[in-house]
């Protein structure tokens, strides 16, 4: 990109993907997806200049755009490929969504808050990911007219894995969810489908903002 700024944001960058490799994020195609989409058109202005440490960071509505590092995990935890139908709970920034448009079919995502999901559809259309659909909803109910997905990406966290959820998920899909209550000790588990059952490891610890019942009130 050829933005004011634009060297910093190469060199951050650089550093940026160099630490993911060294902490074991070793899929390339998540890697240069990563490198693709322009994280500080995710993160509010006020924020821009550390648009590529390795940080959470706050967005609106008391909401936070995810670590690079547990973007690049989940996402290479997910498997994904790109014949794929990706379900992502949390829109939020709409960073996760844009690094899963680069590497499956089509994403669908659901977000509680109106604002941000409006605020990242335009970021979505502003860069020109055609293979997003975003809309406004609440994500424990899924996306039932769409279902079954491939893969499901939450990323809030429920106190329980979502039945609801899973059962969307099609024969051999992946489910990557933080599950924990809130505040407490969260993690990170991959859920398989494999004839008809669940399989579930617990992959890493992490601390995510709740997955939160009903469609947000705002204004
Ligand atoms: N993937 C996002 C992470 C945003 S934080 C990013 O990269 O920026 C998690 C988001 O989940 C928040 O925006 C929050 O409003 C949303 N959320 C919480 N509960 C939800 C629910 N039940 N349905 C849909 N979205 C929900």
């Amino acid at each position: 990109m050829t933005e004011p700024g634009g060297e910093e944001v190469g060199a951050a960058k650089a550093r940026l993907i160099m630490e993911l490799r060294g902490e074991g994020i070793t899929d390339t195609r998540v890697l240069s997806a990563l490198e693709r989409v322009p994280r500080e058109r995710f993160v509010p202005d006020a924020f821009r200049e550390h648009a590529w440490d390795n940080t959470s960071l706050p967005i609106r509505q008391g909401q936070t755009i995810s670590q690079p590092y547990v973007v690049a995990f989940m996402t290479q935890a997910l498997m994904v490929n790109d014949r794929q139908r990706v379900l992502e709970i949390g829109t939020g920034s709409g960073y996760q969504t844009a690094v899963l448009s680069q590497l499956c079919r089509r994403v669908y995502t659901i977000e509680r808050y109106r604002s941000l999901q409006k605020e990242a559809e335009s970021l979505f259309n502003d860069l020109k990911l055609k293979n997003i659909t975003a809309r406004v909803g609440d994500g424990h109910k899924g996306w039932l007219e769409q279902a079954p997905f491939d893969r499901i990406i939450v990323t809030a966290a429920p106190a329980v894995l979502p039945d609801v959820l899973a059962a969307q998920l099609g024969e051999e899909g992946i489910m990557i969810v933080p599950v924990g209550r809130d505040g407490g000790e969260q993690h990170i588990l991959r859920v398989t489908r494999k004839g008809g059952e669940l399989r579930s490891e617990t992959l890493l610890p992490v601390r995510f903002v709740p997955l939160v019942a009903g469609i947000a009130k705002e204004g």
